[in-house]
């Protein structure tokens, strides 16, 4: 694309009457981080954009550092577009630095404060799980929207018009979540995670969440938390923990065993994409895609009334 572009400006230099066309018609060259940021950058962009996402299936944000090659695509890249957040714990310093050199945006970043969530026990900083909650990831939405159309003006109008139907299936998706959630008993609305990725989810949808590992998955569990909550899991007879795909089940196993020994039956409620969206190519690998798996996995698993295969019966059997 480089060394089209190249070509083009040698040429539209002799042509100083329509500079502009060349360069419009550009396909704007995205690089981001995580597939969640990825997937909404593609959907806002439309064919005005290419969009590469560093992270892929499976991939912790919290542990995951820049490669070789991902440096080469950030700084080769038209505009990187990040989470911030701290998410990307571990590529914020070059994240950082890039910024003062290349059109980069923590897309996250500016979220209003009063929405978030705040952890003494994270630096306090603010839990970066916004993703989870399609009424929260909206704003992110309009944020990347924005970034777009002060990128590329000429395409603002196609920009606002994906950002309708984006939102539209936000709203749509919130509202399945809020009903689907809605018919699991009370009782059983505990949402037991490897790491504490759903503080979001939680109080939006009225959840009580207890993740094994704190909101980074930085910090190991001692044995001391996890004894803790087998006690827990015994004495609120809790049926059901999740896994991640992008998280070790190594805990939430420690946890089922412990709770067994006991004489309490635990089972794994499912895999939830907490992190990092499903596997390229299926509909879990888009955000909505992911949010439908997580809401219609965990309503399923404590006992709730859901759609066969989810919101619009896309899902993958078995999910
Ligand atoms: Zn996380």
């Amino acid at each position: 694309m480089s060394l089209n572009r190249r070509h083009f400006l040698t040429l539209t230099a002799a042509a100083p009457f329509a500079p502009h066309l060349a360069l419009a018609s550009d396909v704007l060259n995205i690089v981001a981080t995580t597939g969640m940021i990825a997937d909404t950058a593609r959907r806002i962009g439309g064919s005005h954009v290419a969009v590469r996402a560093l992270m892929g299936p499976g991939v912790d944000p919290h542990a995951y550092r820049q490669t070789r090659s991902d440096i080469t695509a950030m700084t080769r890249a038209d505009l990187v577009l990040w989470h911030g957040l701290y998410l990307e714990a571990q590529m914020e310093e070059f994240l950082v630095k890039l910024a003062r050199r290349r059109a980069s945006v923590a897309v996250a970043d500016d979220m209003p404060r009063d929405l978030l969530i705040s952890h003494a026990a994270y630096d306090g900083r603010f839990d970066p799980h916004v993703w989870m909650v399609p009424a929260l990831w909206t704003h992110v939405a309009r944020r990347i929207a924005e970034v777009l159309s002060e990128t590329r003006p000429d395409a603002a109008d196609d920009f606002a018009t994906n950002l309708a139907v984006f939102e539209a299936d936000l709203t749509k998706l919130q509202s399945y979540g809020e009903t689907v959630l809605g018919t699991v008993p009370e009782d059983a609305r505990v949402l037991l995670t490897a790491h504490d990725a759903f503080g979001y989810f939680g109080r939006a949808f009225g959840y009580e969440v207890i993740g094994i590992q704190g909101i980074s998955t930085e910090s190991e569990a001692g044995l001391n938390r996890i004894s803790s909550l087998v006690d827990t899991l015994v004495t609120r007879k809790i049926g059901a923990a999740f896994v991640e795909s992008s998280v070790s089940d190594r805990n939430i196993r420690a946890l089922i065993e412990g709770a067994t020994a006991q004489g309490h039956e635990v089972s794994i409620g499912g895999e939830l994409f907490s992190d990092a969206m499903g596997a390229d190519g299926t509909y879990e690998a888009t955000y909505i895609g992911m949010i439908d798996h997580n809401i219609t996995t965990i309503a399923a698993a404590l006992g709730g009334t859901v759609p066969a295969r989810g919101m619009s019966g896309n899902l993958s059997v078995g999910s």
